[in-house]
């Protein structure tokens, strides 16, 4: 393809939906990615014979309508799966334990009632769950339970950030994954006609110059007359502030944490551990453990520990996997490594959105992001869909 419509950045799930949404509205596209395989958080490794090992986004649910249309869309209806149904537990020192164990009843009788009047929205995570469970509950059990959604600590995000009521599809499975792992729905849209991805080209700066907006890539420029910048919150600012310093401020105003994703695959008896869906610790140097069980295989099981940043080697993560997993180095079959990027929202985030998106009105950059509705991948595919409906009413 040597002409294009749209020119987008990042191959994550919000590039990738807009891409086919711009893609569905009969514009030419193209997407760069930086890194040589797209998709982003969305990455399911190959580990081994063929077993894949999610070190990112790992569930979807059919209150999912947008995606679900994507999946439809792509023809892949019929690689969905459902997920075993194994449990999430705590992590209390090295026992594995359930959360119902380390919950004081008696405060949740007491504390409920509240769930009926009390409002989510304004409230923090904190202050609104910690309200209708009992704070001593929400300290005890709750406050890590939720910080394993964002793999950070999450008692200061706006309350209705994480969860949210949506219409569910009947005819889809309540919770699933996709028999090839999620990484398969970026390829099923890169696949799509019309849709150009390049691997590998990471934009350093970008431009603006008569009505065009122009990228700088290790192999040169790339001009477009429109640019959808769907990369994480992290490069935004640094990308967009040569041409549109007021919104990089904005967007600078909202903050992120990295975390280090550590997947470990073994043979399936290596680990005494029954199959679970996810551990959460209470007091680790990680935020989960996510584990393959949910889709099961003959002869391996694989682990994705959620690390916090900056606090162990590789040699540390090891061996904490180790502890674990209760299993002896030499049992590992293979290690797999991540950074993703997620954003830490704080209370007045839908403000400031709406005044990024004041500032957008008008031009021909449309944004998406995990930092705009809300993490969940649905979140991110909504807001792609009300851009590309943006640029398309544009013209
Ligand atoms: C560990 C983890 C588990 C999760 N689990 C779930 C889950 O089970 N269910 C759920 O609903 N949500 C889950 N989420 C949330 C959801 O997966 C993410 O919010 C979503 O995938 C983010 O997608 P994105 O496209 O916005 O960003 P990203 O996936 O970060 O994609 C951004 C892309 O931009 C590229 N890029 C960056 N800079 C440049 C540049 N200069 N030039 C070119 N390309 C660039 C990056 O390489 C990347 O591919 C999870 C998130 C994480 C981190």
């Amino acid at each position: 393809m040597s002409d294009f419509d749209v020119a987008v950045v990042g191959a994550g799930i919000s590039g990738m939906s807009f891409a086919h949404y711009a893609r569905k509205a009969g514009m030419k596209v193209l997407v760069l990615e930086k890194s040589n395989i797209p998709g982003g958080s969305f990455h399911s490794a190959a580990a081994a014979d063929g077993f894949w090992l999610e070190l990112g986004a790992h569930t979807c649910y059919n209150s999912y309508g947008n995606l679900i249309g994507i999946i439809e869309d792509c023809g892949m209806m019929d690689d969905i799966i459902s997920r075993a149904k194994v449990p999430f537990k705590l992590l209390v020192g090295n026992k594995v334990k359930s959360f119902m164990s380390r919950i004081n009843f008696f405060e949740l009788l007491i504390s409920m009632p509240k769930a009926f009047t009390k409002k989510r929205s304004g409230e923090t995570v904190e202050s609104y769950y910690g309200g209708i469970l009992g704070k001593k509950n929400f300290r005890r059990v709750f406050s890590a339970l939720f910080g394993a959604v964002p793999s950070q600590n999450a008692d200061e995000f706006p309350a209705d950030a994480l969860f949210k009521k949506r219409p569910r599809r009947k005819d889809v499975l309540k919770s699933f994954t996709l028999k090839n792992g999620l990484q398969s729905i970026i390829k099923g849209i890169a696949d799509e006609e019309g849709l150009e991805t390049k691997n590998t080209a990471k934009i350093h700066d970008i431009l603006f110059k008569d009505e065009k907006y122009i990228l700088q890539t290790d192999d040169g420029e790339i001009i477009t007359p429109r640019l959808a910048m769907c990369t994480s919150v992290a490069e935004v600012p640094k990308l967009v502030k040569g041409f549109a310093p007021d919104l990089a401020r904005k967007i600078a105003g909202i903050q992120y944490k990295k975390v280090e994703s550590f997947g470990v695959v073994i043979s399936g008896d290596a680990s005494p551990l029954k199959p679970f869906a996810g551990l959460v610790p209470l007091d680790e140097p990680f935020f989960s453990v996510v584990s393959r069980d949910t889709v099961p295989d003959e002869k391996y099981r694989g682990f994705t520990f959620h690390f916090r940043p900056d606090t162990l080697e590789k040699s540390g993560k090891i061996n904490k996997a180790c502890e674990v997993l209760k299993i002896e180095e030499g049992q590992i079959v293979s290690t797999l490594e991540k950074v993703n990027i997620v954003p830490a929202l704080r209370p007045g985030h839908y403000d400031l959105i709406e005044e990024i998106d004041k500032q957008l009105e008008g031009q021909k950059l449309f944004i998406s992001g995990n930092y705009f509705d809300g993490l969940a991948i649905e979140d991110c595919v909504s807001r792609s869909k009300s851009e590309a409906k943006r640029m398309v009413e544009m013209e």
